[in-house]
């Protein structure tokens, strides 16, 4: 299983015509918020693969979709899932999300603080517990904007992870966590760390996931992560 995962920057390798070679095959696409649609339409449309995806903070306030059901008129991303709170098995691989980042402006939308980050966990762990009973595991993905606090975030408010999702890593324990917020200035900055089971990944811009099922059945592994 070959994943595309995007967040923040519109990258000019994908937004033309050479995306298929720059890329390759690619079973589903992921992206972690801070992208204009017509970027996301763009992907969708040229490698015609199902995306799932979160809002960052600096999104469009959009008609909000009542649960998994296509937003109408949202710019063209009606054909994508949106994750928040919410789980979605795609061949096999079980994915859950959510959205925005750290109140910083009071209002506005997308912005959470910790304590409505845990009802939003509260609300996803009766449908990853559904998961657990069905197939026999969470989930595998956690697709994020902000990252948990301490780790690839930032310092100033905006850009300080939530503390929330370290609970949630070490409850549920998906393989991925996928997020994206924290600009990348240097090739230096650290944007992989493992944290307990799980790998998480800024993927600012963009990267290609390879994984593969374990043969037991009991989920996926990360074979490769390259951009
Ligand atoms: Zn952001």
């Amino acid at each position: 299983m070959r994943i595309l995962t995007v967040s923040d920057k519109v990258e000019p390798v994908l937004y033309g015509p050479y995306i298929r070679e720059r890329v390759g095959q690619i079973d589903l696409i992921l992206a972690c918020g801070d992208l204009p649609y017509y970027y996301l339409e763009y992907i969708v449309s040229l490698l015609d693969r199902p995306l799932y995806y979160v809002h960052g903070n600096h999104d469009k306030a959009i008609l909000r979709p009542s649960d998994l059901n296509p937003m109408p008129g949202a710019a063209g991303l009606g054909w994508g899932v949106n994750l928040h709170t919410h789980t979605a098995r795609h061949k096999g691989l079980l994915l859950a999300g959510f959205e925005g980042c750290r109140v910083y402006n009071p209002g506005a939308p997308y912005q959470y603080s910790e304590s409505q980050v845990q009802r939003q966990i509260l609300a996803l762990g009766l449908r990853l517990l559904a998961n657990r009973l069905r197939y026999g595991r969470y989930l595998d993905i956690l697709i994020t904007h902000a990252p948990p606090r301490g780790i690839q975030d930032g310092e100033d408010l905006p850009h300080r992870g939530f503390e929330s999702y370290l609970a949630f890593l070490r409850r549920y324990q998906p393989r991925l966590m996928i997020h994206g917020h924290q600009h990348i200035y240097n090739r230096n900055e650290t944007t992989e760390t493992d944290f307990g089971g799980t790998r998480i990944i800024n993927t600012f811009g963009y990267r290609v996931l390879e994984l593969a099922p374990r043969q037991d059945g009991s989920g996926w592994d990360l074979v490769s992560s390259s951009r």
